[in-house]
């Protein structure tokens, strides 16, 4: 019987999981997990291997000299370490965007990253965020989150989180990579993105950060019993 709790949070890309489980993890003290940022890894790799990345056979011959390794920074922040290399900021490039949705697809690259999603939720309070985390790595957590918004939501607000990062991209782009990533994420034979059955469908098309942020605190003190340790106002 796990000691700690799990909260698993799932959703297309864009729909705020990751500033929303961030957000909610100081709130109540746990450690948020960005699963997606260790397939992004996955993706750099790939990409500077220069390998066709929906090859299964060319991946996985990549996967046993790869070191990936997660810390937190002074101020929390999850930091990606490839072989060595802080790649927190490349990771992030649209560009690896797409190849972390193509090498995703690839069942020994899931199976490969398991072990090191289920130790962090062994070891701690986590709230993990990804696309199957409620439904394949930790199908045991005490809540499952599915967080979720309409294409065009989360696309205008995937532009704007580019532009504060300096990177310049337009809407339609933008959309067209949602769309895209939705289906490839959707369709899937391994680990598809779907909500788990027994998960809260959290729709944020037409509420703004706060109140998202909010009713994400509700649902966690409700189903787990326990209290913010900060404000959540
Ligand atoms: O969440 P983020 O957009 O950073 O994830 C990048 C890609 O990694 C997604 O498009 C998805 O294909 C893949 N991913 C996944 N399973 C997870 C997290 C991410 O397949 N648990």
């Amino acid at each position: 019987m796990n000691e700690y709790f799990s909260i698993a949070v799932d959703g297309p890309s864009g729909a705020g999981k990751s500033s929303l489980a961030r957000r909610c993890a100081s709130a109540f003290g746990f450690i948020y997990v960005d699963t997606g940022a260790i397939y992004r890894c996955v993706g750099l790799a790939a990409y500077r291997a220069g390998i066709d990345r929906k090859n299964p056979e060319a991946v996985a011959q990549l996967l046993p000299g790869l070191d990936i390794k997660m810390a937190y920074d002074e101020s929390g922040e999850q930091c990606m370490y490839l072989n060595g290399e802080n790649v927190s900021r490349e990771i992030r490039e649209p560009n690896i965007s797409l190849c972390a949705s193509d090498v995703s697809a690839i069942p020994q690259v899931r199976a490969f990253l398991l072990d090191m999603q289920r130790k962090i939720a062994r070891e701690n309070n986590v709230i993990m965020d990804g696309r199957d985390i409620g439904t394949v790595v930790l199908p045991q957590a005490q809540l499952k989150i599915f967080l979720t918004a309409s294409p065009q939501a989360r696309a205008e607000r995937r532009m704007l989180e580019l532009r504060e990062k300096g990177i310049e991209q337009s809407y339609e782009k933008v959309l067209e990579e949602i769309i895209e990533r939705d289906r490839r994420d959707m369709q899937r034979e391994t680990a598809p993105l779907r909500q788990a059955e027994d998960a809260v469908l959290v729709d944020t098309s037409s509420i703004d950060f706060q109140q998202s942020f909010e009713a994400l605190c509700r649902v966690i003190s409700d189903k787990l019993h326990i209290e913010a340790v900060g404000e959540i106002k």
